[in-house]
């Protein structure tokens, strides 16, 4: 099977992970895709393939002969996102891609519009499968699927391609971040690999934010409003000035690349009670440190100025940035952006903006960067991905391996 058709057998499977159920998986549906890419992988030669209760498929590729160097992960996930629903994709596949405005759906008018999706102009020339408007195309993350399985066909079926052991591993409920809920790193065998979940092709990211929630409950003292005077503690009113603390520009919507953010996603309140809750992001660690106090100090002084216990604030860590803990492997850098150049693919390094499964994973011993799939405007209807993107993708792999391996049996 090539790459076109593997990924158009994935998209039949709805696999959408649903963040309402505590099970794991969260949706049972996607056992069933896992035990198909169980047999799968079986069927192509990984012996070594097993999925476990949760749904997680774990598969090992022996290294080449007379390797030496540590086995390396590849990881995608087989959930899709809950924002809309992955039954019933029915895709479609445009051959050389004219650059014109892609109608998704005639009779519902849905467009894919160039105006609003600019990069559409870097696809002229490709084959792109888009989805029929009415459903997300699921190439987040099935593409990176369809690259991993592909590279291992390859490797089984080429056994003189120098690599290291591929340890595979697929994982559910990514998108509603429990995809390293219950995975064995042991079973799994690598303490380095990739994670191929991102974007166009070339993006490459080893660094994501660290990441932490505050919690801000300000408590008042409420009074008859006229009758109140020198007893009404209004602490809606402290709560503005709580916020007021806080450096206006360093906002999500004022912030880009590797500028850090406070993010105000929640406030209610009466004269009695207030609460807000604020995303901190920042990639620097320092920064990040520094943000946490800041809060802090608007509190203390909010605190001395209406009396202690005003202001409670809880701040809980999220997650951090993976690069504490890729940076003392640099071949995780140099060799995807080896891998890229000799695939003649300009990398495009790009901090994530947000949190990955790799940086979890890098912080319980699996350091690990993420790769392209080749996919574009994920969650939504208007996702597609480009065949030629997900073949240049595969030959990265076939190049990043090999760049892993050490050894006695090169070239030959
Ligand atoms: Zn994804």
């Amino acid at each position: 099977m090539n790459i076109k058709e593997r990924f158009l057998t994935y998209i039949n499977f709805d696999t959408q992970s649903d963040s309402c159920n505590p099970l794991s998986p969260s949706t049972s549906k996607q056992l069933v895709f896992a035990k198909y890419l169980t047999e799968e992988l079986k069927n192509i030669g990984v012996e070594d393939t097993q999925m476990d209760q949760y749904g997680y498929v774990y598969a090992h590729i022996p290294a080449s002969e007379g390797c030496t160097s540590s086995p390396l992960a590849l990881i995608a996930h087989m959930d899709t996102a809950p924002d809309m629903s992955g039954a019933n994709i029915s895709p479609r596949v445009i051959t050389n891609y004219n650059g014109e405005n892609i109608v998704l759906n005639k009779e519902k008018n849905i467009v894919t519009s160039v105006s609003t999706f600019p990069s559409l102009k870097n696809f002229i020339g490709q084959d792109l499968i888009v989805t029929d408007g009415t459903t997300l195309l699921g190439a987040d993350d099935k593409a990176g699927i369809a690259e991993i399985i592909t590279l291992a066909e390859y490797l089984i079926s080429n056994p003189q391609h120098p690599h290291p052991q591929i340890c595979i591993l697929f994982t559910p409920d990514e998108e509603i971040g429990r995809g390293t809920d219950h995975v064995d790193l042991k079973k799994l065998g690598a303490s380095i690999g990739y994670t191929i979940d991102g974007g166009i092709l070339g993006e490459f990211s080893y660094e994501n934010f660290n990441a932490a929630d505050v919690e801000v409950t300000i408590h008042g003292i409420s009074a008859h409003p006229g009758y109140s005077k020198g007893v009404l503690k209004n602490s809606m009113l402290i709560a503005m000035e709580f916020h007021n603390l806080l450096p206006v520009y360093e906002t999500p919507e004022c912030t880009q690349n590797r500028e850090g953010f406070f993010h105000l996603n929640h406030i209610e309140g009466c004269a009695e009670k207030s609460s807000m809750k604020y995303l901190l992001r920042d990639h620097n660690y320092s920064s990040y440190q520094k943000r946490q106090q800041l809060i802090k100090n608007a509190a203390d002084f909010l605190n001395k100025k209406y009396g202690k216990d005003t202001i409670e604030i809880k701040i809980t860590e999220s997650y951090l940035n993976m690069y504490e803990k890729i940076k003392s492997r640099p071949d995780l850098i140099n060799h995807a952006l080896t891998a890229m150049e000799e695939a003649q693919i300009t990398p495009l390094v790009n901090p994530i903006r947000g949190g990955t499964d790799g940086a979890r994973l890098s912080y319980m011993g699996l350091l690990c960067p993420n790769l392209c799939t080749g996919a574009q405007n994920g969650h939504g209807r208007h996702e597609f991905v480009s065949i030629q993107s997900m073949e240049k993708i595969v030959e990265i792999l076939k190049n990043l391996v090999s760049l892993f391996y050490d050894g006695n049996n090169m070239g030959n």
